[in-house]
């Protein structure tokens, strides 16, 4: 393991965060599914790294009460469903940046990822690759504007001027999805937020 991940997962702990490493994404698997016994309703945020590991996959599969955030164009139902995945048992997302001094930096446009991370479900499982380490908060807060947030605009297909400069003017654009950066610092309760490190590079 290397040092950096070492360190992290040393100041997770210190913060209370529960920290498992896997260097297998199968191993990780069944702590995914160990979850699932113990909770019954479970959500997600929006989230790559669920995607491209199909973990999102392997969790509607082996959960028990999904309770799926609404896409499209009715503001009112996607609102109430975002609403109600706040109150989950368990919810899972991934984390733009994750700092070696034992922090999460997240940006969110609507809230509902950052909502959760901070209060609503009785569990949060942090899922992130290696590649989203950070030496300390400022260069999480970097990578979660310059990689992250930048990567989602393209994704999005926005026209916001990241997209042609490859990195975040803080911009003023109507598309603009920086609204809120929150800094975990901490979990509280205590163990609340999980945060399940492997080795890897996926989601941004
Ligand atoms: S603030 Fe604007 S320029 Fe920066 S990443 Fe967000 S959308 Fe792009």
């Amino acid at each position: 393991m290397d040092r950096i991940v070492e360190k992290t997962i040393k100041n997770l702990e210190k913060h209370h965060f529960e920290v498992f490493y896997f260097e297998d994404l199968e191993k990780l698997k069944e702590k995914v599914k160990d979850y699932l016994k113990i909770y019954d309703s479970f959500s997600f945020g929006g989230s790559t790294t669920l995607v491209q590991t199909k973990l999102k996959d392997l969790i509607i599969e082996n959960g028990k009460k999904y309770i799926e955030r609404i896409a499209g164009d009715d503001e009112e139902k996607k609102i109430e469903s975002e609403r109600a995945a706040l109150l989950s048992d368990i919810y899972f997302m991934s984390t733009n940046a994750v700092s070696s001094t034992g922090a999460l930096i997240n940006i969110d446009k609507r809230g509902n990822r950052i909502g959760a991370l901070i209060f609503g479900p009785k569990k949060v499982v942090v899922i992130a690759s290696t590649n989203k380490i950070t030496k300390d908060i400022d260069s999480g807060i970097e990578r979660a504007k310059n990689i992250a947030a930048v990567s989602n605009c393209k994704r999005f297909n926005l026209h916001t001027p990241c997209v042609n400069l490859q990195r975040c003017v803080d911009c003023e654009h109507e598309e603009n999805i920086c609204y809120t950066t929150v800094i975990t610092k901490r979990s509280f309760p205590h163990k609340r937020i999980a945060v399940l490190l492997f080795e890897g590079n996926y989601g941004f």
